[in-house]
Order: structure tokens, then sequence, then C-alpha cells
């Protein structure tokens, strides 16, 4: 199986849109797609805001080459995330200016690292769980990232960036926008003692959404 021109297309003017929304500075993040057991991925070492459709790499779930460029070295990353969440096919990490603040602050909670300020986290986000430290590309920090996404399609990865999973390129969009919205949010509430959603106004949210 292999990714066709329309695929491709998103995938770059999504790539385009992160980079021109400052979501992904420099040669920063990594962005895919799924198909079947293959994974589309942006290649190492390129800018988002710059992507070439037919240089984009394809690689198999367990992370073999197929062609294309030689894939970002997180690719590890998206493969844990596709293989505990089988219903998404789209994964971006990036390295966003507020989920990065955020990763390098002390006493996150690690099952959740942002609370639930607005009703929109909630809904788009959920949980954020926290990865804890490792080298970029290592195999530590996918295991770290396989610990983390076995309940959750979103992870902060501690002084780095985020991790997001998604069924659809579009969802994809609104859960890292979701997430680096919330990180600013929460820095901005830092010492003025906020309130923010209760255990029962998230399940009656989260009740809303299973039914819509
Ligand atoms: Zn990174």
């Amino acid at each position: 199986m292999s990714f066709d021109d329309k695929t491709r297309a998103d995938l770059v003017e999504l790539g385009a849109a992160l980079y021109d929304r400052g979501l992904t500075p420099g040669r920063t993040g990594n962005l895919s797609v799924r198909s079947g057991d293959e994974i589309l991925i942006t290649p190492t070492n390129v800018c988002m805001g710059r992507l070439d459709a037919q240089r984009l790499s394809v690689n198999t779930i367990d992370g073999t080459h197929v062609s294309g460029d030689k894939p970002s070295k997180e690719l590890i990353l998206h493969q844990a995330l596709y293989r505990h969440h089988p219903e998404c096919t789209a994964v971006a990490h990036l390295h966003s200016t507020y989920a990065v603040a955020v990763s390098c602050l002390p006493d996150l909670d690690p099952d959740n690292a942002l609370p639930t300020i607005t009703p929109y986290f909630a809904m788009r986000v959920g949980r954020l769980p926290l990865a804890d430290y490792a080298r970029p590309g290592s195999d530590d920090l996918a295991t770290e990232v396989d610990r983390a996404a076995a309940e959750a399609r979103c992870v902060l990865l501690r002084n780095h960036g985020s991790l997001a999973a998604a069924p659809t390129l579009e969802g994809l969009s609104i859960a890292v926008e979701e997430i680096e919205e919330t990180a600013r949010l929460f820095l901005l509430l830092q010492g003025h003692n906020p309130q923010y959603l209760g255990e029962q106004a998230i399940n009656e949210l989260l009740e809303g959404t299973e039914k819509a």
C-alpha cells in the first residue's frame, strides 16, 4: 500500500499551517499519517514549512524504510502512538514554545501534566501524561513514550515538546493547538490560584462527546 497525492498534499499543507502559526520553529517537529501497516512521515532535518510531497518518507509500522527520504529519528515515537491507538491515523510531534515551557516546570502531575482549564481541553485532548526526559531519538525515550501512551493519545515530553495522535489530520490539528493554548493559559495563570474544571464537569463533557 502506498500514499496517494492527496494524502501527501494534506500532510504538506498541515506542516505549513503549523509552521506558519509558529508551532514548529526552525527544523523541529515531525508529522505523520498511517494507512494500514505503513507510515508516511516527514524526513529527518527538514523545515515543516517547506515539505516536498514526493520526498516524504514511507516506512512500515515496525520502522523499516520503504521509500522516500530517510525518516525523522523520532519515527519511533509515532510508532508507539499508532501501536497503542489503532483508531488513529495521524500523529504530530512539536517543539511548540508554551508546551515546551510547561514541560520544564517542577511538580507536574505525571498522569496529566496540564489541568483541565476549559471544556475544550477535556473534549479535544483528554489527558496529557508526562514522559520522563531521555535523549531525543533514543530507545529510552521510545520506552517512556510507550508507557505514557498506553492510556492517552497525547503525551508531554519532559524538556522537549508534545506528541499527539488523532483519528484524522483535522482532529490532530485541533488537538495540538489545544495543547499549546492550554499550556499558554496554564503559564498565564501561575500564581493566580485559578479554578479548574472538576471531575463532575469533565465527566459530563465526556458523556456529551460520546453521544455526539
Ligand atoms: Zn523532538
